[in-house]
């Protein structure tokens, strides 16, 4: 334990906020309140410097010594690896026991995809059912620290329910700043239930983004959005979980789905401080799904340009991604070519497949985390993952986070937002490939039975 203390202090000490375009490389003390770099405006890193005396065999003895503690910063999957963490030993956390996420073998979704054998990480399963909590974690913190009364953010979605749960268990005021009419009710339920205080305002989702500038120029007020430096720190640790839960071992490809493009970026980090840790020797290609929708960073990626091209309607089914100018997508880039990664988009069909699919492995994701297991079907297809491959998916949502989108795949009423004026309703629904609808059956043992067969009979075929 001394050790640790001691690691902690070092990294304590060298830790710093700094820009990331090597061009300016403004450097920042750490508890400064920022949100971009104010020399350029570009996006911010946290770094830590400690790691010319890392001890790879003490870290990872630490580490897993925690497993059997009870004590609340071991508990969580996110403070177990502190040492990662720019944060004093004494810091105020705020935790929720978030990560500590499983890693499923899914033979069902392997087979779907062609390969041998596929792992999914489910950040789905994390307090308030996605992988935000584990960024939200360090990101209230920091609030706390900063001596923030009031913590906002711009989101209906997964963004939002995360930051009301850290901030009632902080004990801070949450806004939640909405344009009208662009609420989700099941993530919804969760905020209000959280005790935020939800804001619907006149106007677009700019005209929510400007008032949130201007809200965060005051002292007491802590913007909590996507390119919060200190959010993909705390993401940043489920690489160190998933590599801890396979004993270290990398895997050849890791896939995730892109929105935002923060935990693209956060995993990408991680990787790469664990290489440089030397708890690791080499980085896993690190791949990107996007929906065709709302794909502007696979766009980028095709067309090798320097500049991200935004989508100024980006329309999919999968809302947890439906982002047309995704902030974080320089820090993506670098992670992607750093490790030899590739971007893809797949379709609606694609993703709605693939999420009845992974359902089948006995694991329910919301539609955007189906964009991995579609676009690794892509990946096997066109060589770029062999079939006898290690290969990793990270689910980011929980399926209960968007039910009506399940219910309406399995009873064929799913349609996509194509608005195309030469389509009909009929050509945008899509097919329930997959699908499992509900069946109409007299309250007899004969009857039950008899739909049974059925039931056995309509699925053989499939996988
Ligand atoms: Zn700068």
């Amino acid at each position: 334990m001394i050790e640790t203390e001691k690691l902690q202090q070092v990294a304590e000490k060298s830790a710093e906020q700094r820009c990331i375009d090597p061009s300016c490389d403004a450097r920042f003390e750490l508890n400064e309140r920022l949100y971009v770099c104010p020399r350029c405006g570009g996006l911010l890193d946290v770094a830590l410097e400690a790691y010319a005396n890392a001890d790879p065999e003490g870290l990872r003895a630490v580490w897993t010594s925690r497993l059997a503690s009870f004590e609340p910063r071991d508990r969580s999957g996110v403070w177990r690896y502190r040492e990662l963490l720019s944060f004093a030993a004494d810091a105020p956390i705020v935790t929720l026991g978030e990560g500590n996420t499983p890693l499923y073998d899914a033979p069902v979704s392997a087979a779907y995809c062609g390969l041998n054998a596929l792992a999914l990480k489910h950040q789905g399963c994390n307090p308030t059912g996605s992988f935000k909590d584990t960024g939200m974690t360090t990101a209230v913190t920091q609030a706390l620290i900063l001596g923030a009364r009031t913590v906002v953010c711009a989101s209906t979605g997964n963004t939002a329910a995360s930051l009301a749960a850290y901030a009632a268990r902080a004990r801070l005021q949450c806004a939640i700043l909405v344009p009208r009419g662009q609420i989700s009710n099941a993530k919804l339920a969760q905020s209000l239930d959280y005790g935020a205080a939800v804001m619907e305002l006149d106007g677009n989702f700019d005209d929510a983004m400007r008032v949130i500038r201007e809200l965060a120029e005051d002292e007491s007020i802590y913007l909590v959005n996507s390119i919060n430096p200190f959010r993909i720190e705390g993401q940043k640790t489920v690489a160190a979980e998933l590599l801890h839960q396979r004993d270290w071992r990398v895997p050849d490809h890791i896939v995730v789905p892109g929105g935002n493009l923060g935990n693209s970026s956060a995993l990408g980090k991680g990787f790469k401080e664990l290489r440089n840790l030397g708890l690791i020797e080499r980085l896993p290609r690190l791949s990107v799904v996007q929906a065709e929708g709302a794909a502007p960073f696979a766009g980028l990626f095709e067309s090798e340009s320097e500049v991200l091209k935004p989508i100024e309607h980006p329309q999919t089914l999968a809302t947890a991604i439906k982002i047309g100018a995704p902030v974080s997508w320089k820090k993506a880039l670098r992670a992607v070519l750093e490790s030899a990664g590739s971007v893809l988009s797949v379709s609606e069909q694609e993703i709605a497949d693939a999420k009845a699919i992974i359902g089948r492995d006995g694991v329910g994701c919301e539609p955007a985390s189906a964009t991995t297991v579609a676009g690794i079907k892509q990946l096997v297809a066109s060589g770029i993952i062999g079939s006898d491959a290690d290969v990793v998916a990270v689910l980011t949502g929980n399926i209960l986070k968007d039910t009506d989108y399940a219910i309406n795949y399995h009873q064929e009423k799913l349609y996509t937002h194509d608005r195309a004026a030469d389509k009909t309703k009929e050509e945008r629904r899509l097919t329930g490939t997959y699908s499992n609808p509900p069946a109409r059956v007299k309250a007899t043992k004969a009857a039950i039975l008899e739909g049974l067969r059925r039931h056995e009979q309509e699925h053989s075929g499939n996988i």
